[in-house]
Order: structure tokens, then C-alpha cells, then sequence
């Protein structure tokens, strides 16, 4: 029999390498930029094409490499970070495999210029496919260049799972992001197609950093966390307070021992320190770094490095589990002994940040999904989640001194705005004009008569289901009524969040919502669907481009539909513990009629209960 096995040649391995280390442009500068970070480069300048696709260009201040380094660091398992299998253990430095700039290199077109600090002239050297095809000496700066071409030019079938510039300059600008919180000492410059991106200047502190990217109004929100545990733990950066959260894990920074993690036990242990604080369906701000001696974590169990193992999981859980919890403690925010899942309540008045409702949770693998509740069907806990937070926003405004001047105002559009009497149809009234009105108990439910029956009527359920179907039907008609800022609203987002609103305008627009550039990761939020009136919209643009990219592009199905209505539709209730005249309620009796009940409606709560009088008979021993 002839031989079959054969020797894979060294171009073939790098390609297959080039799998699992490049996945797209954002895996290209990951891997570049932690090369320029690993020669201690002060200044990196990242020069971006068409989301990458074109053009990758890396540029730092390093320590540069020789003429023979120059041409090892392009063969496969050539590294000057590490020498023995001991090593592996003491990892100091971002990369260790050697397989980065192969593996690049074989997937495009590859120029590298550097130079050291100690030689003359710089080396230059252009491949394509992997193959050197030009090489001289060049008068440059010290440091290193890095040019990637026409990325996957030779891997077509890769080329194609390639997605919009705006979705792949998002990725970048997320793997930008998280090497620069790491870094608050080095510069970073992004540019794409000619316009900066992002630029931070060195920062001697990480808070000045943080401000510089995930925005300084956030700063007022964090608190400071550090804290040394056992066996050479220590953990230190920034929280979150409760009422400043997201609606995913996206704005969840955690490293280990300086390299960007997204763990599962971590993540545990971070929302086990929330427990109870936050609603369920809803994420913290975090940038926290944790170190630990490098012989406690294996960081060699993934080519890209983004997972870990610890030695002992359950030390490092507990650790970060008590220490987020301990740094919670002092802000109030914590009541020792409270056991239920409770809503958010802000012990001071915020309104900078409008009340979120949580989405019905997503069980999708990866995404971080920890419950902290017992597990009940999802629809129903999102409905609980509402109730809990619709209470809460209707205390908030029980006890605001009601503004009639804003109610009057307000009544033809905004959320305040009471149904205008409708004037009288024609044909038989339906069924909620026909009820008979006994009143209004605790200012919250409508107590009504059918016939014999005691018909109690939960009035914000009503309203949000009257507002929920009527989104529904202006988005299928193609015209959900907007409402034009007087003062548009400028949203200052994190790059992840731009890139979602920009490659979801559209969708957006659909929605209501009249979304402008604003330059660099800001939008101009410049008109809202008129049902929200004056609800303050920016986090709820926010959790709405979430929901749309958590669904993705091609996914924009009904059901995903429904929850970014009925979220709309919650912002735009807040008629709990509210006086309603006998002509509001028949008014919105009257826009209840119109809404198809029968039909499937799968967000709502109970809007409507009913007695029976032979139950009520029967409470009083009357039968
Ligand atoms: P690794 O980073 O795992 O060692 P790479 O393929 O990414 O493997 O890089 C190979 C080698 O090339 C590195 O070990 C380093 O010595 C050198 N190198 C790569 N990029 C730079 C840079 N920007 N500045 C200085 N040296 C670099
Ligand atoms: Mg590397």
C-alpha cells in the first residue's frame, strides 16, 4: 500500500493556524496590537481601510527588531517571549506562541518595516501568501510598522464571511477598547478611512482612562474598588452602581493579569456580587483586573487566549464574589438579609437615567447569561421584571408633586397625555366603553361592572398594552409618529455601541428614532416615536440598538420585534398611582376596544381581572 500520511507543507500549516488566530480584521490588530505592546511601545497609531478589509496598519514606538529578527518573526513558532516549557507558566508578555505574524502573513498582503533603537537603518520586508517577495533596508523611525493587505485575498471562501465595514470597524474599535483600558499609559490613535476614530493620550491614571472611553459622565457612577485576597489575589478597578447598568454583558471589562478575559467563573462571581441589586436582564459597568500569580492560570487553552483555567476556581470566585460585594456595601446600595430579587431602587433622585425594563432573557450559549432568580419561564420573569419596575417608577412619580402645567401641556403627544374623549362611534360600543365605572381604587386600578361581574382593571397594564399595540401597528404601516426634539440629545457612546447604532440606523429610523452622527462615537438624537413624549430616550436608544445586534441583522424577526416594542412601549407608561378622570378612563376604555385582544400578544400582563357575583356571593355566605 502506498503511503498516504504526508508532511503538511509550512505554508498550508500557517493558513490553518491562520483559522484559528484570524478570524476577521479585529483578530489582525488584536494580535499586531499586542505585539506593539509587548516591545513597550508608548505611542500606537492603528490605520484602518474599509473596516480592515483593504487595509490594517499598525504603527508603534517600540523596541524594534534587528534585520534577523525581522525575518524569524515571520516563521511559524519563532517568539522571543518565551524559551522553555517553564515559561509557559510566568508568562509576562501578551503573546508566547509565535504564530501571530505567520499566520497574518499568510492570509494577505504583508509589509514590515522596523527598526531598533540600537541599529542605523531599518528593515523592510513585503510578502504575499506568506511568500517574502521583497526585502531592503529603509531609513525609518525606531520602531515598528505594519502594513496587512487585501486580508483572506488568497482564502476567498473566508473573504466571504467578511461582514459590512461598519460591523468589522465595530469589532476593531471594541479590541481597541479593551486593550486601551489596560493601557492607560500608552497612546492609541484609530483611524478609519481617514477620519479618527478614537484617540486617547497617555493617562497616568486608570480613571482618566476610563473617562476617555467609555465617556466622563459615567465616572460619577463608578466606584473604586481594590482589594488583595489570599494567595497573592488582588483585584482592582472600577464598579458600577447598581442603577447604572446596561442591558448586556457588553460594557463588562474584566482582565487577568493584564490580558482581556470574558471567563465564565468570573463573570459568575461579578453578578453573584450583585446579587439582588440588580433587575434580572440587566449588566453592570465594570473595568476590573485581577492578578494572581501566573502559576494559578493557565492562559494557553485557546489560540486567541480568550479563555483561561484557574487552579483553584472556586478561591478566585469567592474572592471577586466578596470583594464586589464589599466595595457595593459602603454605597448603600446593599440591605443585608434581603433575599428576593428586588427592583433597582435609587437612593437619590436620579433622573439622568430613565427606568429600563429588562427583555425577556435570551438563553444564547456565550453571552453570559447568569440568572439570579430560580429559573421560571422567561416571558414571565421579563413580566415580572416590568411590574417590579413599573411599581417602582410609579412611587417615584406618586411622589413627585404632580405638574399640571406639563399635563396640560403634554396632552395632545407626550406620555402624560391623557386619551382625549373620542367622540361617540358609530355602532354598539365594545366592550370596555359598555362597563359601567365604579371608581378608582389606590389611584392604580379601575373598578368596573359587566353585568353582574366585578370587573377590576390594572390601569398601566392597560396603558401599556394599549401603547405596546399601537407601535405595533404604526411599525406595520411603516410610520411609527415621531416627535421632534426641541433640543436634539447628544448621545455619547462606547465605540461598541456607535458602531451597533450605526449599522442599525435604519432599523432605528423604522422605529422612531431620528439618529444623526454626531462625529466619532457620538450621535445626535434629533426625534423619538412621539408615543415616548418626553421620557428621556438615551438609554432606551441604547437598549434598543443592543436588542437589534443582539438579534442580529438578518434576524429581525417578529418576536424580536415585540420585545423592542414592548420596551418602547414601558418607557411610555407611567400611569401607575395617577388620579384618572371618569373622561381619561372611558377614553382609554375606549382605545382598549380597539386593540385586538384575541389576537396573540405575548408581552402583556393581565390587564383584566373579573369577579364573578356568585363569587362574591359566596365570600359573604350569601348561597
Ligand atoms: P508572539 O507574539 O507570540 O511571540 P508573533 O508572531 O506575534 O508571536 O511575533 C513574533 C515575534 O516578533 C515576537 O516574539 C517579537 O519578538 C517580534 N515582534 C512582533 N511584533 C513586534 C513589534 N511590534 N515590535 C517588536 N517586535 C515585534
Ligand atoms: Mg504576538
Amino acid at each position: 500500500m502506498p503511503q498516504k500520511i504526508r508532511i503538511l507543507p509550512e505554508k498550508l500549516c500557517n493558513q490553518i493556524a491562520a483559522g484559528e488566530v484570524v478570524e476577521r480584521p479585529a483578530s489582525v490588530i488584536k494580535e499586531l496590537l499586542e505585539n506593539s505592546l509587548d516591545a513597550e511601545s508608548l505611542e500606537i497609531r492603528i490605520e484602518v481601510e474599509r473596516g480592515g478589509k483593504r487595509l490594517i496598519r499598525v504603527m508603534d514606538d517600540g523596541t524594534g527588531m534587528s534585520q534577523d529578527d525581522a525575518f524569524l518573526s515571520l516563521e511559524r513558532h519563532a517568539t522571543s517571549k518565551i524559551q522553555s516549557e517553564s515559561d509557559l507558566f510566568r508568562l509576562g508578555t501578551l503573546g508566547f506562541r509565535g504564530e501571530a505574524l505567520p499566520s497574518i502573513a499568510s492570509v494577505s498582503r504583508l509589509t514590515l518595516s522596523t527598526r531598533s533603537m540600537q541599529s542605523e537603518e531599518g528593515w523592510e520586508i513585503y510578502t504575499e501568501g506568506g511568500t517574502v517577495k521583497r526585502a531592503g533596508a529603509v531609513g525609518i523611525p525606531a520602531g515598528t510598522s505594519i502594513e496587512v493587505r487585501d486580508l483572506f485575498f488568497n482564502t476567498p471562501a473566508r473573504r466571504k464571511f467578511l461582514r459590512r465595514d461598519e460591523t468589522e470597524i465595530g469589532h476593531i474599535a471594541d479590541v481597541v477598547t479593551k486593550l486601551a483600558l489596560a493601557h492607560p499609559e500608552v497612546q492609541f490613535r484609530l483611524v478609519h478611512n481617514g477620519r479618527p476614530l478614537l484617540e486617547v493620550n497617555r493617562h497616568g491614571n486608570l480613571a482618566e482612562r476610563v473617562a476617555a472611553i467609555l465617556g466622563r459622565p459615567l465616572l460619577k457612577d463608578l466606584i473604586e474598588l481594590r482589594q488583595e485576597g489570599p494567595e497573592g489575589l488582588c483585584l482592582s478597578g472600577y464598579l458600577s452602581r447598581p442603577d447604572a447598568n446596561r442591558s448586556g454583558t457588553g460594557s463588562i471589562y474584566t482582565y487577568i493579569n493584564g490580558r482581556f478575559i470574558r471567563d465564565r467563573v468570573v463573570q459568575h462571581a461579578l453578578m453573584d456580587g450583585y446579587r439582588n441589586l440588580l433587575l434580572k436582564g440587566r449588566y453592570p459597568i465594570v473595568v476590573l483586573f485581577l492578578s494572581l500569580d501566573p502559576e494559578l492560570v493557565d492562559v494557553n487553552v485557546h489560540p486567541t487566549k480568550h479563555e483561561v483555567r484557574f487552579r483553584d476556581q472556586r478561591l478566585v470566585h469567592d474572592f471577586i464574589a466578596n470583594s464586589v460585594r464589599d466595595a457595593l456595601r459602603p454605597s448603600g446600595w446593599l440591605e443585608s438579609g434581603r433575599s428576593a430579587p428586588m427592583a433597582v431602587e435609587p437612593a437619590e433622585e436620579r433622573d439622568s437615567e430613565p427606568l429600563v425594563m429588562p427583555l425577556a432573557e435570551r438563553q444564547e450559549g456565550g453571552r453570559g447569561v447568569l440568572p439570579v432568580e430560580a429559573p421560571t419561564p422567561a416571558n414571565d420573569q421579563a413580566r415580572r421584571g416590568v411590574q417590579e419596575a413599573l411599581e417602582n417608577y410609579g412611587r417615584k412619580l406618586g411622589q413627585a408633586a404632580p405638574d399640571a402645567a406639563r399635563f396640560a401641556g403634554a396632552r395632545q403627544h407626550g406620555p402624560f397625555a391623557m386619551p382625549e374623549p373620542q367622540p361617540a362611534e358609530q355602532g354598539p360600543p365594545g366592550f370596555f366603553s359598555s362597563l359601567r365605572l365604579i371608581g378608582q381604587y389606590r389611584r392604580s386600578y379601575l373598578l368596573c361592572q359587566d353585568e353582574d361581574d366585578l370587573v377590576l382593571i390594572d390601569q398601566h397594564a392597560a396603558h401599556e398594552r394599549v401603547g405596546f399595540e399601537k407601535l405595533r401597528a404604526q411599525y406595520r404601516q411603516g410610520n411609527i409618529e415621531r416627535q421632534a426634539l426641541l433640543f436634539p440629545a447628544v448621545l455619547e457612546l462606547e465605540f461598541r455601541e456607535a458602531a451597533l447604532l450605526a449599522e442599525f440606523r435604519q432599523d432605528l429610523d423604522r422605529l422612531g428614532f431620528d439618529l444623526e452622527p454626531f462625529g466619532g462615537k457620538s450621535f445626535a438624537l434629533k426625534a423619538v416615536p412621539r408615543i415616548l413624549g418626553d421620557a428621556r430616550a438615551e438609554q432606551l436608544v441604547r437598549d434598543v440598538a443592543g436588542e437589534l445586534g443582539s438579534v442580529g441583522k438578518s434576524g429581525l424577526v417578529e418576536e424580536a420585534l415585540d420585545e423592542v416594542l414592548a420596551l418602547m412601549a414601558c418607557h411610555s407608561v407611567i400611569r401607575a398611582n395617577q388620579d384618572l378622570s371618569p373622561a381619561q378612563i372611558r377614553a382609554l376604555f375606549a382605545e382598549l376596544d380597539q386593540v385586538d385582544f384575541n389576537g396573540h400578544c405575548p408581552h402583556g400582563r393581565p390587564v383584566m381581572k373579573r369577579l364573578a357575583l356568585a363569587d362574591v356571593e359566596r365570600m359573604f355566605k350569601r348561597t
